[in-house]
């Protein structure tokens, strides 16, 4: 979600105001630090990262800084007392305002903060996407209104808030007559996707699917990330309907005892997410399932674990996030007691990734020697020979190929096999 709106920001910035994206911070204009506040981890880091770009500003006043994302939703103003060389602070919804933060704080010479959640309106701002790639991410939804106790998210990114199907329609087929062959719908949980037809009827994230699959030149369609809660029966159907949709699904269940996915306030108990993956391999049997784990929630006994340690195994996840809970403030479960020692906590976090580690490569074993369609994505920085692609299972695949193979869906057979990394000859090319 990060990257994508990232890229947003670079495309205003290139639209708006003329400028080019630099690698080199004493070469720039403007610095924007896109950050993160699911983890503390993450927060932290911006204003380490924050302190690193003061000796620019001293040596060029010209210089413009600013701060997006959670982390800048959460502190808003806080950020420019904390630093106050930060010249803007705007959350994930006020993004496409940019220009005119930069224009304020030009004429100003004060800084701008713009933390407001301004529901859709963003969309209408951004310039028309432009295909970088065979793949592209294309945003569907906002916010997320499942106020899991945990999470930190409905707070920084507002209530979940779609966008019309005609927007999202657009915005596609602009992609696809570009060349791109591969989407990805993306939001913090895409099965909520409700968004307004033309008739004034809401619209489900199964429909859209099957019509964003009809479009010709889609090859393959993603989408990340999804809440098991709205795993509908319909969208189950659609599996079995579309064979355009991929392979693979990244569904976090985030713990495999009851007891803890009700205090987390999940909504499903770990027999109904099992119940999902059931009726999903009925349809879909090869499909690669992937998920998001939290370890260590406040009151997670060595018996709560161990059925997440049972969850992960009997679901046979290909890879997961994996993470030590965070307590982040404002959530109901930073009030929680947290008895559980942070050495357990670590232990537990090495047990489960051990498990998936041993199950992921059970899968590549059984990649060895088939041959996959593969999109081509981009070369390798030292040897521009060295590709990388991904199969339709979402794993990445290297092999050796031809610099015009980007953006192609080429076939290539895995010869060499790791847990998380493969490698494959090109066949025919
Ligand atoms: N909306 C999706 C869902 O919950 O099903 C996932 C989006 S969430 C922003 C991304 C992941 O971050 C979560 O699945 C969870 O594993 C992790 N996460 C969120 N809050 C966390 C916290 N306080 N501590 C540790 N991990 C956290």
């Amino acid at each position: 979600m990060n990257e994508y709106d990232s890229g947003k920001m670079a495309d205003v910035l290139r639209a708006y105001e003329g400028m080019e994206q630099t690698d080199a911070p004493e070469e720039a204009d403007v610095i924007l630090f896109n950050t993160c506040s699911v983890r503390e981890k993450a927060q932290e880091k911006v204003f380490s990262d924050l302190g690193r770009m003061r000796p620019l500003k001293m040596a060029n006043p010209n210089l413009l800084i600013g701060v997006g994302g959670c982390v800048a939703s959460q502190e808003g103003g806080t950020i420019v007392k904390r630093a106050p060389y930060v010249d803007m602070v705007f959350g994930p919804q006020t993004l496409h305002r940019l220009p005119q933060l930069l224009a304020a704080r030009r004429t100003s010479g004060q800084p701008q903060v713009d933390i407001s959640f301004p529901e859709i309106e963003k969309f209408d701002h951004l310039p028309q996407p432009q295909a970088t790639a065979g793949s592209a991410l294309v945003s569907i939804m906002e916010g997320c209104s499942k106020y899991c106790s945990f999470c930190v998210v409905p707070y920084t990114r507002g209530e979940e808030v779609s966008r019309p199907f005609v927007d999202v329609l657009r915005e596609v087929q602009s992609l696809l007559a570009q060349g791109v062959v591969e989407i990805t719908l993306l939001g913090q949980n895409v099965n909520a996707w409700c968004g307004a037809m033309e008739d004034g009827e809401n619209g489900d994230f199964a429909f859209l699917v099957q019509a964003l699959a009809t479009l010709e030149g889609l090859q393959r369609l993603r989408f990340m990330t999804s809440h098991p809660k709205e795993m509908s029966s319909r969208l189950i159907a659609t599996y079995a309907s579309t064979p355009k949709l991929s392979s693979h699904l990244h569904l976090p269940v985030q713990s495999g005892s009851d007891r803890i996915l009700a205090a987390m306030k999940r909504g499903y108990t770990a027999l109904e997410y099992k119940s999902i993956i059931r009726k999903l391999r009925a349809v879909r049997p090869d499909i690669m399932l992937t998920s998001d784990f939290i370890i260590g929630f406040p009151g997670e006994t060595e018996r709560d674990f161990e059925a997440t340690l049972a969850l992960a195994a009997e679901v046979d996840f290909d890879a997961a996030y994996s993470f030590i809970y965070s307590p982040r403030p404002g959530t109901p479960a930073a009030n929680m007691p947290d008895e559980v020692p942070a050495e357990v906590k670590a232990e537990r976090l090495q047990r489960l990734q051990n498990r998936v580690t041993a199950q992921a490569q059970v899968h590549a074993q059984n990649l060895l020697g088939s041959v996959q369609k593969v999109l081509v994505e981009r070369a390798s920085r030292k040897d521009t020979q060295e590709w990388a692609g991904r199969l339709d299972n979402s794993r990445i695949v290297n092999f050796t190929g031809t610099p015009d193979m980007a953006g192609q869906m080429v076939d290539v057979k895995i010869t060499e096999v790791w847990a998380y990394t493969l490698r494959g000859e090109c066949v025919a090319c």
